[in-house]
C-alpha cells in the first residue's frame, strides 16, 4: 500500500498536519523499564497518570486489530517578544492559546482518516487520540519516527523542534513503517541546568512531581511548591526555551494556536479578581479551561506572592 501511504501524506499536509509518520503496530514493551523506574522513584505526576504500565504499552488492549500507528504532529512553534513589564506579570504558557488543542488535533485526525476512507474504502478501522487515550503519543510519535526523546523529555523533530502537538491514529492497514529518530542531544545539557526546579536527569528522566508545569495542574500545594511556581500561572517552557532545535525552528502555527503577548503575561489580579463567570468568557477555548477558576487562582495568588516576595522589577503594586 505505497500509494495509499503517499496519499497519506499528502492529504495530511492538507489539513496542515506538519509531521506524520508510520510504525508497525506492536506493545511498546521496551519501554515498560524506564515506566516502572519512574513509578518506583515516584517520579509520576499526580494529574492524569496512568499507573498501570500494561495499560500504557499495550496497543492491541486498545485495538486488537491493529496494524499500523499513524503519529502526528502539528507545529505551535510562536516566537513571542519579551513584555516590557514580564518581570512582574504572571505567565500562562503559549500551548494552551487560542483553541484548546485537543479539540484542532481531533478534528485534523478525524478528517484525514475520511480522506484514507474515501482512497481505501470503508471496510477498515481508525482510532484516534491525542492525551486522550491510554497509550503515549510520545511513544507512538518516536516509533514512527517524527522524533526522538530529548533530555527535556520532549519529542524533538529535527527541523520543528518540541513544539508540536501530537496524536495517534491505530488502523487495521497495512503500511509500510518509517524508522525511528536517531537522538542528537549529544553532550549538551542546557534543559537540565536550566531547569528552575531540578526535574530534568541526565538519564533522560523527568521528575514529575518537581516540574513545574505539573504543579500548576494540581490539585493541592505545599508552602514550597508555591514558591516553586516562581511565576507560572499555567504550564513552563524554559526546558523547550533554551533548546536549540526550537531556536531557528520555523513558525507554522495556525491562528488557531496563535497566543500574544498579552495571553501569556498577564496581571495576577486580573484573574484573582475576574471570577468564575469572566474566567469562562475569557478562557473556555483555551487547553487551561478544564482546570477551573479555582486552581488558577489559587495559582495567580500564589505567583502574585512570589514576585511580591522577590521583588521582580521592584514596582510591584498589586
Ligand atoms: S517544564 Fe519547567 S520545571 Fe518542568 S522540566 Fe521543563 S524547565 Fe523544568
Ligand atoms: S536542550 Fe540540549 S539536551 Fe536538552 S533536549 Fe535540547 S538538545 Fe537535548
Amino acid at each position: 500500500m505505497n500509494d495509499l501511504k503517499e496519499f497519506i501524506k499528502i492529504a495530511s499536509d492538507e489539513e496542515g498536519i506538519d509531521l506524520i509518520g508510520f510504525a508497525k503496530a506492536r506493545n511498546f514493551t521496551e519501554f515498560e523499564k524506564f515506566y516502572n523506574k519512574k513509578i518506583e522513584n515516584d517520579y509520576l505526576p499526580d494529574v492524569g497518570s496512568i499507573r498501570d504500565v500494561k495499560k500504557r504499552l499495550n496497543v492491541f488492549d486498545v485495538m486488537p486489530q491493529a496494524k499500523t500507528i499513524i503519529a502526528v504532529g502539528v507545529s505551535y512553534n510562536k516566537k513571542i517578544d519579551k513584555h516590557k513589564n514580564e518581570a512582574i506579570k504572571g505567565i500562562i504558557s503559549h500551548h494552551v492559546f487560542k483553541t484548546d488543542y485537543h479539540d484542532i488535533m481531533h478534528e485534523k485526525m478525524h478528517n484525514l482518516i475520511e480522506k484514507i476512507k474515501e482512497k481505501a474504502g470503508n471496510n477498515y478501522k481508525f482510532q484516534c487520540y491525542c492525551d486522550s487515550g491510554v497509550l503515549d503519543d510520545r511513544i507512538a510519535a518516536y516509533l514512527a519516527g517524527i522524533g526522538f526523546f530529548g533530555k527535556n523529555n520532549f519529542i524533538i523533530n529535527e527541523k520543528y523542534g518540541s513544539y508540536i502537538f501530537l496524536g495517534h491514529i491505530l488502523t487495521d492497514i497495512n503500511i509500510r513503517p518509517d524508522t525511528s529518530a536517531q537522538n542528537l542531544c549529544g553532550d549538551c545539557r542546557e534543559c537540565i541546568d536550566i531547569c528552575p526546579s531540578g526535574a530534568l536527569m541526565d538519564s533522560y528522566c523527568l521528575n514529575s512531581k518537581k516540574c513545574i508545569s505539573n504543579l500548576t495542574q494540581k490539585k493541592t500545594l505545599s508552602d514550597d511548591e508555591q514558591q516553586a511556581m516562581d511565576r507560572h500561572i499555567y504550564g513552563c517552557n524554559i526546558c523547550q526555551q533554551v533548546c536549540r532545535f526550537n531556536i531557528d525552528a520555523p513558525v507554522r502555527s495556525s491562528q488557531s494556536f496563535s497566543a500574544d503577548i498579552e495571553d501569556i503575561y498577564v496581571d495576577c489580579d486580573d484573574i484573582i479578581n475576574m471570577g468564575k463567570d469572566r474566567f469562562k468568557e475569557k478562557y473556555e477555548k483555551t487547553a487551561m479551561y478544564w482546570r477551573g477558576y479555582d486552581i488558577i487562582k489559587r495559582n495567580a495568588e500564589a505567583v502574585k506572592q512570589n514576585i511580591l516576595r522577590n521583588n521582580y522589577g521592584g514596582n510591584y503594586e498589586g
